[in-house]
């Protein structure tokens, strides 16, 4: 058997930020998906991190799935004023691992070059998951964007000033509900002239279409599957995926069971396959330079067989069975991510 070159690997989305009790992620953990310890072990050397917060009744790392087909209701809003608290807290915590030297909080594209080539600490991209911490005047936008912010998602899945998110439900269109307000065009807008990237993962269809007709920069989509695979509310349509690919951006392949799998089971008992065959399938629609890694790892459950962090050279055999070879999965868990960055950083 061969042995492979592992590429670093680039992920779009983890949740170990706001995790419950906000334990020491430069200890080894004996549970949840990521540290810092076993992204060495796994080879990942960038990422973005999430800042999310959550709504009251659901506490972060803990949005519990029915099993199969059902729909949940959209998330309560949260105030502007609590959001603001809980997010510059884990994004406090982003920037004491920067400042301890255990990772770069990028704020230019070579930041993210340097983590690739380097053996020194990994690259993080700070990310807030739902903009409900910016006002809506968007005065906190730069204040963030000071602090490192260099990735955004309009909403989670819920309703803010900005979008509605597209609700949970299994099977389901994601085209339920309203677009983007006045005020989600302006954020939109504010974002693509600071250089802050603009993620729709959790945007409904209305709104995915409102960000694409604005033209703001590559599509991105940083932790969601493919529609036709799995008909989650949560994952992009045929349709969506073209025009991801005629903007020239990228999908994060989510790790997420209930958005990998048919019968939409949250179950750790999920083939790791399952990864590879919806990465296989955006890379046929559109080409494989418009597919990526977005874990959701510390965020849902993800296949046993992955397991965690650690486990990413499994997934790069996986994505090996389906047929890519060396330089594609270079660009897969690397380049793609690193060529969207920069357009949205320059
Ligand atoms: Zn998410």
């Amino acid at each position: 058997m061969a042995t492979h070159f592992s590429p670093p690997v680039f992920d779009g989305h983890n949740d170990a930020l706001t995790r419950d009790g906000a334990p020491d992620l430069t200890r080894q953990l004996d549970d949840g998906h990521l540290d810092l310890p076993r992204m060495r072990e796994g080879g990942m050397r960038g990422g973005i991190f999430a800042v999310f917060t959550p709504s009251p009744e659901k506490r972060p790392g803990q949005v519990k799935f029915a099993r199969g087909v059902h729909a949940e209701p959209l998330a309560p809003p949260i105030s502007q004023e609590k959001a603001a608290a809980h997010a510059s807290a884990a994004a406090e915590r982003l920037l004491e691992l920067e400042r301890a030297g255990e990772l770069i909080v990028a704020r230019e594209i070579s930041d993210v070059d340097i983590a690739e080539t380097d053996s020194g600490p990994p690259v993080s991209v700070l990310h807030l998951e739902g903009a409900e911490a910016i006002d809506p005047d968007l005065e906190a936008l730069s204040e963030w964007y000071a602090k490192g912010l260099r990735s955004l998602g309009p909403v989670w899945s819920r309703a803010n000033d900005f979008a509605t998110g597209v609700q949970f439900a299994f099977p389901s269109s994601p085209d339920i509900g309203p677009g983007l307000t006045d005020r989600g065009e302006a954020l939109v807008r504010a974002c693509a002239e600071l250089g802050v990237l603009v993620d729709l993962s959790h945007l409904n269809e209305a709104g995915f279409w409102d960000v694409a007709r604005m033209e703001p920069g590559p599509l991105v989509a940083s932790h969601s599957g493919a529609h036709a695979l799995c008909a989650a509310s949560r994952n992009l349509t045929d349709a969506q995926l073209d025009a991801i690919g005629d903007s020239g951006g990228l999908v994060g392949i989510v790790f997420a069971t209930v958005f990998l799998r048919p019968d939409f089971a949250d179950d750790p008992d999920t083939p790791l396959a399952l990864i590879a065959e919806h990465a296989r399938y955006v890379a046929d629609r559109i080409g494989v330079e418009h597919v990526a890694l977005g874990s959701d790892f510390d965020g849902a459950t993800v296949p046993a067989e992955l397991g965690d962090v650690a486990g990413l050279p499994k997934l790069l055999e996986a994505l090996r069975d389906v047929g890519f070879n060396e330089e594609e999965l270079a660009a897969i868990c690397w380049h793609n991510w690193r060529r969207v960055l920069a357009v949205w950083w320059r």
